[in-house]
């Protein structure tokens, strides 16, 4: 029976599952993300010590996704200094010495939700994760989109709210963008408080919730996803999604004529249907790609 590897390589931890075939979960395991030179040995001590047959990396990025490139598999140019040209993939690959799959965290995820989650049957979806960051995976034509190097959700600028008092974000590349604006931190730092710790009827709500619907425009117009599946950290306040769909609506203006849309988007803008697994299925999946399997429907 084979044994499939799955690394969610994160910007704080790397969480290492070994699972079945059947997408089952046999073993699991969290390291912190210190530097290459800690962290790569430590994964490569663990799946050596849990052998499987082929990985799959759903990787913090931005990370080298072009197979053809030298640097194919590195992440590149991230904030988090100790691993800016970090060989990742290719470490694991010849140390473990087994076919290894990549795509970004959040387009990893994407593929696992347009496989078996909340986008299953589907030709496309977004997936987009509200955390400590901000990233979106797009899948398009059943492919996840990667072009020149692959989309980076989070950094798009948006319009600031005239009530907000942290207009310019929290990103030190972009004036409001996305996550600077959005994202776990950028919450902290504009209220004092962590966002599990914002009471529901707290006007940083109106405020994520209005950010992050233009952001639901700005895909829909842009990309046209069947579905629009939002996870992560912050999205854990159920009552997000919601006024998500309600803000969504306000901005299309009576726009797009579908269904979809005139239902007041319940089906379209919609928690993973994965739960907090999208990440680790998505792996999965690029492990078993990256053996020539497909997935069971
Ligand atoms: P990561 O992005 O690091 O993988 P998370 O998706 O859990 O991890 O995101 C962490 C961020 O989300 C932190 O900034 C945290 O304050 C925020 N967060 C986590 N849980 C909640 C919650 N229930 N409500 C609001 N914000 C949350
Ligand atoms: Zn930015």
């Amino acid at each position: 029976m084979k044994r499939y590897g799955a690394l969610e390589a994160g910007g704080t931890k790397m969480v290492l599952s070994c699972l079945d075939s059947q997408g089952n979960i046999l073993e699991r395991a969290s390291l912190p993300t210190e530097t290459p030179e800690i962290t790569l040995p430590a994964i490569i001590e663990w799946f050596l010590a849990h052998p499987v047959d082929a990985l799959g990396i759903g990787s913090f990025g931005p990370v080298d996704l072009h197979p053809t490139s030298v640097s194919y598999g590195y992440i590149t140019s991230t904030p988090k200094l100790a691993w800016r040209n970090a060989p990742l993939l290719p470490v694991l690959r010849d140390a473990l010495a087994i076919p290894v799959g990549l795509d970004t965290d959040v387009n990893a995820a994407a593929i696992a939700e347009a496989m078996l989650g909340a986008a299953k049957g589907l030709d496309s979806c977004l997936y987009v994760t509200v955390g400590t960051g901000i990233g979106g995976g797009l899948v398009i034509g059943g492919r996840p989109v990667h072009g020149l190097t692959h989309p980076e959700l989070g950094h798009q600028l948006l319009r600031p709210d005239p009530d907000d008092p942290m207009p310019r974000g929290v990103c030190p590349y972009h004036e409001g963008c996305l996550e600077g604006l959005a994202a776990g931190p950028s919450l902290h730092k504009r209220w004092g408080i962590s966002g599990q710790k914002i009471p529901p009827d707290h006007r940083a709500w109106e405020i994520e919730a209005g950010y992050l619907a233009q952001m639901c425009h700005n895909a829909l117009m842009a990309f046209s996803p069947e579905k629009i599946i939002l996870g992560g950290g912050v999205m854990q306040q159920e009552f997000l999604i919601p006024m998500v769909r309600a803000k969504t609506l306000e901005l299309l203006g009576g726009y797009l004529e579908v269904r979809e849309v005139t239902d007041g988007l319940k089906d379209l803008i919609v928690a993973p249907g994965l739960g907090i697994n999208s990440g680790v299925m998505g792996a999965w999946i690029l492990a078993k790609q990256a053996v020539g399997e497909t997935i069971p429907a």
